[in-house]
């Protein structure tokens, strides 16, 4: 049957994933007046990375598909490793992927007094107490899944000894350490999470935006899921491991509130990748030790690393579209993400000529000093780009890896006596070459017949390769930075006995300062990108001056994932 309008056939209309179909029963019953508000809460502890980037796409996505509202909430209950600097490249990697978040950005920090007051109204309710134990001893009495915890010999103060201490400790009379606020719940609980778990803990540090008002921090399970609810959140999207927390989030609004809202948690998997690891503890510690650098090394999988390395926020956005959500742990090839920048980049990257690994082809009968335009079309997926001229010579530059002195009989390239076409250019005819006494080529001699000019002369012969080219007086030297996978296992962070970083790729980098580009290259701007003509995708980098272009190599031509896409029918 065919289909005769606009829509899409219900067979190829995308299926809800199982957060949409919650959102969708809870818009039908009425559960929060059909309101759908989301949140995104980065700890502000390190730079975001692609699996950041996935619950991004999430949060901010499912709000604007219902018309919701998203907002960004810092977590910053951890003075010691939180900095402005990560709070400014987070709020620059959200707006950079094309989402912009509801209001000003909020922070679990502007919530310190409310909690704080409900801490002491979980006292007043016989529901917290301080603890004087060291914590190894809390951690020992709180057994194992199996066996049940053991209860705290200050687990029955009075509330009036609670709150004096309490008051106390937020006033900074007690040293690091040396107390905690508790919740009392249940320490036979077949939960852990819900044995009596911390509350509070006494920190004299400097808070990036309370500064030293506070001596006491929350912790992150007492402050985060009423966060959501201070802010009204209506689906709190997290991952797998929270969900044993759920019980607990739910307990402390439980004895807090008694309104009938509550924000509710769903739980998806994380986004894990092969070859790649994800943890900002590992991320840190790979730009602390300058195994990269910096957190926007375009190796690093950070979204500064990625933007840097040249992937566009469209691409980041349609590879988690492609991964989508599910309930169980999996692990994503990082090839995924290479189609996904692939297939954007091959629609808009304009192409141009550069030659990575020179190597000198002198053309005999071509008039010396002389030189001509070629027509070079820009981008034969996007025929309204046009075309540009580049200059054609006596000298050119062609990729080393195009010449072999015996070429088997399948090697389409040049040879001795074999023949190619200089891509835009003329077919030429390898007569000879010239090598060093090591037997390395220095140049390649060859001779062109005028008349097979690409597109307008007589003559257009049959040849099996084209190459591509850069005439060399007026080719613009450009540094290219080649990369390569930074860690050579598969998982690399999946090792019981040894480290990830016993796994980096010592080839990672391939820094190479000779190559040789077309003249229109010696104006490019940081983040240009472009396709260099049967060798990949590259993107001007920061690190560019003015008629000295810096490339990185964002991925190659290669694609693997396309036909299993096309399977897919995606
Ligand atoms: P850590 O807590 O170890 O510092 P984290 O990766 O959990 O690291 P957060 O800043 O707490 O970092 O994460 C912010 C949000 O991003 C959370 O909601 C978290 O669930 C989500 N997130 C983090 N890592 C991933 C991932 N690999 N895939 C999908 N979502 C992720
Ligand atoms: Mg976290």
């Amino acid at each position: 049957m065919t289909n005769h309008t606009e829509e899409p056939l219900e067979s190829e209309k995308k299926a809800l994933n199982f957060i949409e179909t919650i959102i969708e029963e809870d818009n039908l019953s009425g559960k929060h007046s059909g309101r759908v508000h989301t949140r995104f809460p980065p700890e502000p502890n390190g730079y975001l990375h692609i699996g950041h980037a996935k619950s991004i796409c999430l949060n901010f996505g499912t709000a604007a598909k219902y018309g919701g509202k998203c907002n960004l909430r810092f977590d910053d209950t951890n003075p010691e490793k939180e900095e402005t600097e990560y709070v400014d490249s987070i709020m620059e990697d959200v707006r950079w992927l094309g989402f912009q978040w509801d209001k000003e950005p909020y922070y679990a920090s502007d919530y310190f007094q409310q909690l704080y007051d409900w801490a002491v109204l979980l006292i007043q309710k016989g529901l917290a107490y301080v603890d004087d134990q060291p914590q190894e001893e809390i951690s020992r009495q709180r057994g194992t899944p199996t066996r049940p915890g053991i209860e705290s010999p200050y687990r029955s103060r009075s509330v009036e000894e609670n709150l004096d201490l309490f008051t106390r400790m937020k006033n900074g009379e007690f040293p690091n350490g040396s107390r905690v606020l508790r919740a009392r719940i249940d320490m036979t609980s077949p939960n852990m999470h819900m044995r009596d778990p911390v509350m509070y803990r006494i920190l004299h540090a400097e808070h990036h935006r309370t500064g030293d008002t506070w001596k006491i921090y929350p912790m992150y399970d007492y402050a985060h899921g009423q966060s959501d609810y201070f802010e009204g959140i209506t689906h709190s999207l997290c991952t797998l491991e929270f969900e044993v927390h759920r019980p607990l989030y739910d307990w402390f609004l439980d004895q807090l509130i008694d309104t009938a809202y509550r924000p509710r948690q769903i739980e998806f998997a994380r986004l894990n990748l092969s070859y790649t690891v994800m943890s900002k503890r590992k991320l840190l510690e790979l730009v602390r030790s300058k195994i990269v650098n910096g957190w926007d090394d375009p190796r690093m999988p950070t979204i500064a690393g990625l933007r840097r390395r040249g992937y566009t926020p469209a691409s980041i956005r349609a590879f988690a579209d492609r991964i989508g959500v599910a309930k169980r742990d999996n692990v994503i090839d990082v090839g995924l993400l290479e189609f996904s920048i692939r297939e954007d980049l091959n629609k808009t990257a304009p192409r141009v000529m550069a030659v990575v690994d020179p190597l000198k082809l002198v053309i005999t009968n071509y008039p010396e000093g002389q030189i001509e335009e070629v027509e070079l079309v820009n981008n034969p997926e996007e025929p309204e780009s046009g075309s540009r001229t580049i200059p054609f010579g006596r000298e050119i530059y062609i990729e080393r890896e195009d010449f072999m002195v015996d070429p088997p009989a399948k090697f389409f390239r040049l040879g001795p006596g074999r023949e190619v076409r200089l891509k835009g250019a003329y077919v030429v005819r390898c007569e000879s070459f010239e090598a060093d006494k090591n037997g390395v080529v220095q140049k390649v001699l060859c001779t062109y017949d005028p008349e097979t000019k690409s597109g307008s002369g007589p003559k257009q012969p049959k040849v099996k390769g084209t190459l591509h080219w850069v005439e060399a007086s007026t080719a613009v030297t450009a540094e290219v930075r080649l990369y390569d996978r930074l860690f050579m296992d598969e998982d690399p962070a999946g090792h019981k006995d040894q480290d990830a970083l016993e796994f980096l790729n010592p080839d990672s980098l391939k820094v190479v300062s000779n190559c040789m580009a077309e003249p229109m290259l010696a104006h490019v701007q940081a983040g240009d990108k472009f396709q260099f003509q049967r060798i990949g995708y590259f993107c001007a980098d920061p690190d560019t001056r003015p008629g000295k272009p810096v490339f990185n190599k964002t991925v190659g031509l290669k694609d693997a994932w396309a036909k299993m896409a096309q399977k897919d029918g995606q």
